[in-house]
């Protein structure tokens, strides 16, 4: 890992973007760690606004209702060292929105332009002091399109239902085939919703991460900002 004495001193905004298990979470939580950047979840955001929706009974088709609900809905980030805190209404639900059901709900959801506007708009006061790590899906094409650096992870299919089929196995019953499938469909419609769909901005890297470890990409991402920081001083 890097040294704390090669931290930067002109702070940055990062983007992170990729379909789902491209490992995003983890390696954007350790990057800003390592630069002493916050690291925002937007993913989380979704997820928790899904969550919502399903306790208050209303599907992802039921647009005007999910509209109606977003306004009685108080989402806040609570940025940590070692994870960022989701409270939906007050109440602390960053556990309770890592299941497979809220994934797929979230990627439904996730297609609802008054959603994403509201959520967007967050997202980009939140980047606003710089120093920001942020993973999603249209960080570095839409919520940050000036982001001075941006990448965008992916690995084989395979190899992300076996990530999350880790991430699962102790406390959900889902097999391999399940995650699989699911991870295929939830590619499907984040890559072909109308509105931001995931895609490789113009000006990002991509980096296939499926034979790489989390400080492998980790190592790759600061070593890299530092050197363009350097570059530009
Ligand atoms: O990243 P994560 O798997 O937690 O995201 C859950 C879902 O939220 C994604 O499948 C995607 O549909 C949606 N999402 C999005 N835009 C983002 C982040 C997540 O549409 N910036």
């Amino acid at each position: 890992m890097t040294s704390p004495s090669k931290v930067m001193t002109t702070r940055m905004n990062i983007a992170i973007d990729g379909p789902a298990g491209a490992g995003k979470s983890t390696v954007a939580r350790h990057v800003a760690r390592e630069l002493g950047y916050v690291y925002i979840d937007t993913g989380a955001m979704y997820r928790a606004v899904s969550l919502h929706m399903i306790r208050t009974g209303i599907q992802p088709d039921q647009v005007e209702e999910a509209v109606a609900e977003m306004q009685r809905l108080h989402l806040e980030l609570l940025p940590g060292s070692e994870r960022q805190t989701v409270l939906l209404n007050k109440e602390d639900v960053t556990e309770t929105i890592r299941t497979p059901e809220i994934s797929q709900f979230a990627s439904l959801f996730a297609q609802l332009e008054p959603i994403r506007i509201k959520l967007v708009h967050m997202q980009r006061q939140m980047a606003e002091q710089k120093g920001i790590v942020m993973d999603g899906r249209d960080i570095g094409t839409h919520v940050l399109p000036d982001a001075e650096f941006k990448w965008f992870l992916t690995a084989s299919v395979e190899e992300r239902a076996r990530r999350r089929y880790v991430e699962y196995m102790d406390k959900e019953n889902v097999t391999l085939e399940q995650l699989m499938h699911d991870i295929e469909q939830r590619d499907r419609q984040d890559e072909t919703r109308e509105i931001s769909p995931l895609r490789l901005a113009d000006d990002a890297i991509l980096l296939d991460t499926s034979s790489m470890s989390i400080d492998e990409v980790v190592n790759v991402i600061v070593q890299r900002a530092i050197l363009r920081k350097d570059g530009e001083q």
